[in-house]
């Protein structure tokens, strides 16, 4: 029998974890769409749009934007037609009360498989991947200064090899920022890991592995 129910990915892990690079295999393999809360938020940051000029009050602090905010920016998202064979969720749910929300969207519940992988690395490690992580203002590619050099430079400043542009440090990148969104990460991550295993759907994968480890474990979860 085919199986047609939709495939309904949720990542989870602190900021740094890898899930940004874990996302995009995931999404070039099972052939679903990759949904970035903090991607969607940042894009209308940049476009100046009510919902940017509010979100960006909590973002630039590392503190969550408001649930009501971005659960209606998410219904609207999940409608598009790409995903209309599943998505995979990078970001959200954040706290328990996302996640009630999450599992009530009938999106969510209606004829789904739904599967949260954690991605688990230690809080000193994420400090030093995000304090050396830049970010492309144009294109949105990322890079590691120390696993992901950029190849192009001009001056001290790096170039994106994609396009050219200089590349940034995002503000919630730098390192107080970093350990508040630490601070809120850990808030939230207990209660809300303890509610995926509660449904039944949570796998855990050690993120300290290579990427292609990571990527080949998280692979046969989902097969
Ligand atoms: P991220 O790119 O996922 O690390 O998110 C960057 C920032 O966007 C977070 O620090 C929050 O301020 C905001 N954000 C992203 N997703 C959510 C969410 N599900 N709920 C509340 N705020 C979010």
């Amino acid at each position: 029998m085919i199986d047609t129910k939709k495939r309904i990915v949720v990542l989870l892990g602190p900021p740094g974890a890898g899930k940004g690079t874990q996302a995009e295999f995931i999404k070039e393999r099972f052939h679903i769409p990759h949904i970035s809360t903090g991607e969607i938020l940042r894009e209308h940051i940049d476009k100046g749009t009510p919902l940017g000029i509010e979100a960006d009050k909590f973002m630039h602090k590392g503190d969550l934007v408001p649930d009501d905010l971005v659960f209606d920016m998410l219904k609207e998202r999940v409608q598009h037609k790409d995903c209309t064979h599943g998505a995979l969720f990078d970001g959200f749910p954040r706290n328990v009360d996302q996640a009630e929300m999450f599992f009530q969207m009938d999106y969510v519940s209606s004829n789904a498989k739904v599967s949260a992988i954690l991605i688990d690395i230690p809080d000193d490690e994420v400090i030093k991947r995000l304090s050396n992580r830049r970010y492309c203002p144009n294109c949105k590619s990322i890079y590691n200064l120390i696993h992901k050099v950029p190849q192009k430079k001009a001056g001290t400043a790096f170039l994106c090899d994609n396009c050219g542009t200089e590349l940034e440090i995002r503000d919630d990148d730098k390192v107080e920022t970093i350990k508040n969104r630490l601070n809120v990460f850990h808030n939230a991550a207990g209660p809300l890991i303890d509610y995926f295993i509660r449904k039944n759907v949570l796998h855990k994968v050690n993120g300290m592995i290579s990427l292609e480890e990571v990527s080949r474990q998280i692979a046969k979860i989902l097969e």
